[in-house]
C-alpha cells in the first residue's frame, strides 16, 4: 500500500512532513523543525506518532524534539550515529547502509555528508521516495558547513545514483530564489525557463513546489549539471573537474 504523505510549513521556510502507512497506523516525523504544527497535523489526520527520523543536527531540524515525545512518549528517536551527542535526545542511531522500518516499509539510510559532517537521508526504497533534508534541494543544495564542497558534491552524486522516478523531499522552501540563480549559471536551459514560470506560478498561488523528482532536478538543478558542457562553458570552465565547478557554483551561490 502506498504511503500518505502531509507536507506543510514550519518556521519560515521549513517544511514538516509526516509519513503515515494506513495499513499499520505508523506515523514518521521527517526532521522535528517545530512541535507545534506537526502535533495539529497528527490532531487534525487523528494519526499517532511512532517515529521521527533526524536527517542531520541543525536546530531547525531538532528543536521540535521533545515537543514530540512530550505528546507521544513512545514515539521512537531515529538520527545519524555521527550527530547523536550533538542531537542529545535519539533514541537509536544509524549508519550508512543500515534500514529502519516505518511500520512496515523499509527506509535505507545513506550518509551524505557536507551540509553537515553527519548528515543523512533516507530512502524508502520501495515507495520511490528520498527525504534529502538540507543536502539536496529542488534547483538547489544545502550549504557546505562543515566539509569542503567537494564531500557535498560527492554526496549529491550519490544521490543522482538513485532512480531517476524518485520523488523528492527536501528540508525547506527554497526554489523560487533557486531558480533565479540557477538561470544565472545555465541561461540557456530550456528545461529551466520552463521550471522557474512553473515555480513563480506555484509560489504566487500560495503553494509548494515540493515534492520534486530526480529526472527534473537532473535537468534544471545546475549543481547536479556540473558536468553540463553549457554550465561548464558559461562559468569559462569547459572541460573541467565536475567538483572543481560544483565548488565554483556553490561558491557563487554562497555570494549571490
Ligand atoms: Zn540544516
Ligand atoms: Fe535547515
Amino acid at each position: 500500500m502506498a504511503l500518505e504523505i502531509e507536507q506543510f510549513l514550519c518556521l519560515s521556510d521549513n517544511f514538516g512532513v509526516l509519513v503515515h502507512v494506513p495499513e499499520t497506523g505508523a506515523t514518521a516525523a521527517i526532521d522535528a523543525p517545530d512541535a507545534a504544527p506537526i502535533l495539529a497535523v497528527l490532531r487534525e489526520k487523528n494519526w499517532r506518532l511512532t517515529d521521527v527520523l533526524v536527517t542531520h543536527h541543525h536546530v531547525d531540524h531538532t528543536q521540535g524534539i521533545l515537543g514530540l515525545k512530550a505528546a507521544f512518549p513512545h514515539a521512537r528517536v531515529i538520527g545519524p550515529a555521527k550527530e547523536a551527542v550533538k542531537i542529545g535526545t535519539l533514541d537509536q542511531t544509524v549508519k550508512e547502509g543500515d534500514t529502519v522500518s516505518i511500520g512496515g516499509h523499509a527506509a535505507k539510510v545513506l550518509e551524505v555528508p557536507g551540509h553537515t559532517l553527519g548528515h543523512v537521508a533516507y530512502w524508502f526504497e520501495r515507495d520511490g521516495i528520498l527525504f534529502a533534508g538540507d543536502t539536496l534541494f529542488a534547483l538547489g543544495c544545502g550549504r557546505g558547513f562543515e566539509a569542503p564542497a567537494e564531500v557535498l558534491y560527492h554526496s549529491l552524486m550519490k544521490l543522482v545514483a538513485l532512480p531517476a522516478t524518485t520523488t523528492i523531499y527536501c528540508g525547506h522552501e527554497y526554489t523560487l530564489s533557486n531558480a533565479r540563480f540557477a538561470r544565472s549559471v545555465d541561461p540557456t536551459n530550456e528545461a529551466l525557463k520552463k521550471r522557474e514560470a512553473e515555480v513563480a506560478a506555484l509560489r504566487a498561488d500560495g503553494r509548494f513546489t515540493l515534492p520534486t523528482r530526480m529526472d527534473l532536478e537532473l535537468a534544471t538543478n545546475p549543481f547536479l549539471r556540473a558536468n553540463d558542457s553549457a554550465v561548464q562553458a558559461n562559468l569559462g570552465m569547459a572541460g573541467s573537474d565536475p567538483a572543481k565547478v560544483f565548488t565554483e557554483l556553490r561558491e557563487r551561490k554562497n555570494r549571490a
